[in-house]
């Protein structure tokens, strides 16, 4: 694909994700919903303010595009600097302990172990991994390194870190398929089951292909989960995208509809979308509500320079 046509695409990837997180954060730990009751939801809200999610991208985004590439230590410093100056953004209790150690002297790598024994498998590290699968996206191999990495900075657990490395993936194929032509869901499916090396991933990818017409939300709840933990929340994203991969807005709302930990969900599903159909298929009038979009945008960029050059 040419570089400029990635443009777009880069920056819907972190806008798609930061609208998804802000209007998902309106019904974070609630029940299911209808789409057209969070559409108006949406039409009333005045700002859409992110939470942890965005928060921590942008981390991410920031540590990479100063280090040119991953360096531990400095995301974890950045990770820090961040929830320092903005620590209402919603964060759990896990984060602002490991920070702690971390700033008390442990080693970025080894304080999520040492906190939760086996290290955490929430979707905390998934949840931040766009810019990974943005800068990535030619080198495959480099994006489960690095995703791995930079998901043990506070989730350690093999589920957790192979969670970050399936978003990550998921949002590099979606750069990757051009976004005039037709997606095929099931080569989707297929590279992400191949990719992934835990076997629960692998199961639930196949469960995602079952449930493509599924009408029955419920149903998609039961098999697939809504919940904080990666393995309960980033196939569930994936599936939200490929249920509707022509509609950013049917995405998120779809995502949004399932309950449960929707401002994540909502947030990794509209970071692929995103990715896939690029900025111009956002809402206009999300867009123009988003919190600092223009600081977004402009992390978007750089990273889409860094990637590209
Ligand atoms: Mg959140």
């Amino acid at each position: 694909m040419h570089k400029g046509e990635l443009k777009p695409k880069f920056i819907g990837c972190l806008v798609g994700a930061a609208i998804g997180d802000g209007l998902g954060a309106q019904r974070e730990g609630r029940g299911m919903a209808k789409e057209e009751a969070i559409d108006s939801l949406a039409e009333k809200l005045v700002e859409l303010t992110y939470t942890d999610d965005t928060h921590m991208i942008i981390g991410v985004a920031e540590s990479l595009i100063e280090c040119k590439g991953f360096d531990g230590e400095h995301m974890a410093q950045a990770f820090i600097r961040n929830y320092e100056s903005e620590p209402w953004r919603g964060y759990g209790p896990g984060p602002p302990m490991i920070f702690r150690m971390i700033k008390s002297g442990e080693p970025w790598y080894s304080a999520g172990a040492k906190l939760y024994k086996g290290g955490s498998f929430g979707n905390g590290s998934a949840m931040r991994a766009a810019p990974i699968g943005l800068l990535y996206f030619r080198d495959l191999e480099k994006l489960r390194e690095i995703a791995y990495k930079s998901s043990a900075i506070t989730h350690s657990h093999e589920l957790g870190k192979e969670g970050a490395v399936l978003q990550a993936y998921a949002i590099a194929l979606a750069l990757n398929t051009p976004s005039n032509g037709e997606i095929n869901r099931e080569s989707f499916l297929l590279r992400l089951q191949n990719f992934a090396q835990n076997h629960l991933y692998k199961e639930k990818m196949g469960r995602i292909k079952r449930l493509l017409g599924e009408q029955d939300s419920a149903k998609v709840v039961i098999l697939l989960g809504n919940g904080i933990e990666a393995p309960r929340s980033v196939p569930t994203a994936i599936y939200c995208f490929l249920k509707q991969p022509r509609s950013y807005k049917d995405s998120v709302l779809y995502a949004i509809s399932l309950g449960g930990d929707t401002d994540t969900i909502a947030s990794m599903a509209g970071a692929i979308s995103g990715a896939y159909l690029g900025i111009e298929a956002i809402p206009q009038e999300w867009k123009a509500k988003l919190e600092n979009e223009a600081y977004i945008e402009a992390l978007a960029e750089e990273l889409w320079q860094l990637a590209t050059d």
